[in-house]
């Protein structure tokens, strides 16, 4: 059985011509259910938490998101209009990786229809991220002592600031990068492993560098869980991403991770990233990529 993360509130309201592509995670949905009518699978929903980003954020930052009542210059560096929807999805959008990769130690690989905020940090926000599902998750398992070392290894095209920064004192949370060098952010703060990959880079030696990036990390750092951020950006045809990875490419991408890291019974949760095109169908189909690869591999 291959369990999925989503919940109602992802597709949230934005105004017209808003850059984010918020009606992915719906028609993502609508689309799977063609994709995986052939395959065991289970719809999880984690509901709004607003103690759980109070546990690992700045108290300050995030009773100021709550209450919209963050500075004009915090708000704008996050990239959306304040709005109760918001709150309600970034509540249940961050717990919901935390469900998935509790689901993913309990089944071997569990599967997030969102997820992948990884330029939140402590105490702010930025490139359309408010609290850091990633971190949070990687933290509160190694807390609980459900995970003894938990890896995040992110093939989003952006570099993940936030995670670097939010997890760089926790010996037992690893994360790794494997971005565009020359894509947002301009300052890129230390991850415990970032390979910097130039613009243009085509299939081949992307999937050689995400190759010899996880097998360093898993053998480095042996991890018992890995949480995969399976963005999407990296495709030729992202209006943001630098790289020109096709889409047989990204589909290798996600098989090669999934297969890697289960091949060593080491458990995934992924999240679906960042993706980014005017053409939302466009986006979408990138994104059923990772399921697909999933469904191929589920255990
Ligand atoms: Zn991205």
């Amino acid at each position: 059985m291959l369990p999925l993360v989503y919940h109602p509130s992802y597709s949230f309201p934005l105004p017209a011509n808003h850059r984010f592509p918020v009606g992915k995670y719906l028609r993502l949905k609508e689309g799977l259910a063609e994709d995986l009518a052939a395959v065991a699978h289970r719809y999880f929903s984690a509901e709004p938490d607003p103690l759980y980003p109070a546990h690992w954020h700045c108290p300050d930052y995030v009773q100021g998101f709550l209450s919209q009542s963050l500075p004009a210059t915090m708000a704008r560096r996050i990239g959306f209009p304040m709005s109760d929807q918001l709150i309600e999805r970034t509540l249940a959008a961050n717990k919901g990786t935390l469900l998935c990769a509790e689901l993913a130690l309990d089944h071997g690989l569990a599967l997030h229809l969102s997820g992948g905020y990884h330029h939140a940090h402590y105490a702010q926000g930025g490139g359309f991220c408010i609290f850091n599902d990633l971190a949070m998750a990687a933290q509160t398992l190694v807390d609980q002592g459900k995970a003894r070392r938990v890896l995040v290894f992110d093939c989003d095209v952006h570099q993940g600031d936030g995670t670097a920064t939010m997890l760089a004192q926790h010996p037992d949370c690893i994360s790794v990068s494997v971005h565009a060098q020359r894509n947002y952010p301009a300052r890129k703060p230390d991850s415990d492993l970032d390979v910097a990959l130039p613009e243009g880079l085509t299939d081949q030696p992307y999937l050689d560098a995400v190759t010899d990036a996880l097998d360093l990390a898993l053998r480095y750092y042996q991890p018992d869980l890995v949480l995969y951020d399976a963005g999407v950006d990296i495709h030729a045809d992202d209006e943001l991403g630098h790289f020109k990875v096709s889409s047989q490419g990204l589909l290798h991408r996600d098989r090669l991770v999934l297969s890697r890291c289960l091949a060593k019974d080491i458990p995934v949760a992924a999240v679906i990233g960042g993706g980014y095109q005017r053409d939302l169908q466009g986006v979408v189909n990138l994104h059923r990529l990772l399921f697909k690869a999933a469904a191929e591999l589920a255990p």
